[in-house]
């Protein structure tokens, strides 16, 4: 079986899709908005399943006279479900970025597929997902589609926020926002699918800051004692020998996907250090407290500060492709200091 209840801690969008569903007169296009990693494109796919699927789903429970509350999930094994879980299903589009764009050909290249006659049986769904990457020639060309949409047809697209958008294309679209996943949704998610015990799955939760796509990154790359290492090092840094730091700084500098997340424990950890006094309560690493407490009492509170803006500026610099080793040397002597 599928459905909606895939979504984690989204009753809200869900209960709008459900009555659009139960309306049985679908917009042509819907707007998800939200941040990535929380289930977006998720509820996008579902949708296009439930519409489609041949046993469950939408078509069949609009013949239903005076079923009021049906429950809207695709069956999950005809044919249709299965191609849809395939990515195979001929009447499913979906187009993504690119190198950093969606461009006109893309766009161009949907238009055509469009003009093609579907299975009479399907409704056709277009799933567009980081919209706000469409250039302006494809923004433009995707507006002339939705203004002119092919029956039977469907856009979902996804972006964080409408203001990331053409007006004119927001306004043609319903749209429907996806907050932050609540973090007790997210641990108990965790705990059952991610065999994280209760205390870590907390401490994932909070840092993944409502992203249930960063949670599982997190889960699955054991990132608990990855972020151990980091703070492990931090604390250390300014008693260890110079070698040490450039040996720190190579091994940061190896690994580039880990570069984000890697800067992403370091501000947290510096962030703890400066509520500490104040509000102890409010830390990330709550699992760490004893160690927040001892560095927060031996840094000085500028010094904390200083070293916070330190790696927000190194990660600025990477960001804008300065070269790595340099921009971490540097973070390291900075972090270093007494
Ligand atoms: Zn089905």
């Amino acid at each position: 079986m599928g459905g909606f209840d895939k979504l984690i801690g989204q009753q809200r969008p869900v209960r709008m899709l459900c009555n659009a569903l139960r309306s049985e007169k679908l917009p042509h296009a819907f707007l998800f908005t939200g941040e990535d990693g929380v289930g977006k494109a998720t509820a996008a796919l579902e949708l296009a399943r439930i519409c489609n699927c041949h046993e469950t789903g939408f078509r069949r429970h609009t013949k239903i006279p005076g079923n009021e509350k049906p429950v809207f999930s695709a069956c999950g094994k005809c044919r249709s479900c299965i191609k849809t879980e395939r990515g195979v299903h001929p009447d499913i589009h979906r187009v993504s970025p690119e190198g950093g764009y969606i461009r006109i050909d893309r766009i161009r290249s949907l238009y055509d597929r469009l003009a093609l006659k579907s299975d009479a049986a399907s409704i056709r769904t277009v799933l567009i997902e980081n919209a706000q990457l469409l250039n302006k020639e494809a923004g433009n060309a995707l507006l002339k589609i939705l203004e002119e949409p092919p029956e039977s047809t469907i856009f979902v697209l996804t972006a964080p926020d409408a203001g990331d958008l053409l007006p004119t294309i927001v306004s043609r679209c319903r749209q429907i926002h996806f907050n932050p996943i609540p973090q007790k949704e997210m641990t108990d998610y965790l705990v059952s699918n991610m065999d994280l015990s209760r205390d870590n799955a907390m401490i994932v939760a909070l840092v993944a800051r409502g992203s249930l796509a960063r949670a599982i990154d997190m889960a699955e790359a054991d990132w608990l004692n990855y972020r151990n290492f980091i703070i492990d090092m931090l604390v250390r840094l300014p008693d260890l020998p110079a070698s040490f730091r450039h040996v720190f700084a190579e091994i940061i500098a190896s690994d580039r996907d880990k570069l984000e997340g890697v800067f992403e424990i370091m501000k947290n950890w510096y962030r703890d250090l400066a509520v500490f006094l104040r509000s102890p309560d409010k830390i990330y690493n709550h699992d760490l407290t004893d160690r927040v407490k001892a560095a927060a009492r031996q840094i000085p509170a500028d010094l904390i500060i200083e070293k916070a803006d330190a790696v927000v500026k190194a990660e600025n610099a990477i960001s804008g492709n300065a070269n790595h080793r340099l921009c971490l040397d540097a973070l390291m002597a900075k972090l270093a200091q007494h």
